[in-house]
């Protein structure tokens, strides 16, 4: 699942430099989580970077974006294609971190 910022938000800025994906971003009011980028750390860390580090605990799932693991690999897997367009890898393995 991607995960949500809800409005219990502070507007802390703790969160979005601790992103792998680059996934947060400051919104209108709050910050939020762009759910195509969001892959709830899988590919990066096994716990959600921001959810550790949020003092609110304003980070629960979202329920419009539920994904398995898989879809959260393969979505982590594509966005690392598209941030090395030129990457020699390219075999679908698990990089190194
Ligand atoms: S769970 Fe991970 S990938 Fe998703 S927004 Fe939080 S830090 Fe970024
Ligand atoms: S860490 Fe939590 S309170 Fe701070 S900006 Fe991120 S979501 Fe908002």
């Amino acid at each position: 699942m991607a995960l949500i910022i809800t409005d219990e938000c502070i507007n802390c800025d703790v969160c979005e430099p601790e992103c792998p994906n680059e996934a947060i971003y400051l919104g209108p009011e709050i910050y939020e989580i762009d759910p195509a980028k969001c892959t709830e750390c899988v590919g990066h860390f096994d716990e959600p970077q921001c959810v550790q580090v949020c003092p609110v605990a304003c980070i629960p799932v979202n329920p419009q974006h539920v994904e398995s693991q898989e879809t959260l690999w393969q979505k982590f897997q594509r966005l690392q294609k598209a941030g090395q367009p030129l990457s020699a890898a390219g075999d679908g393995s698990a990089p190194a971190a």
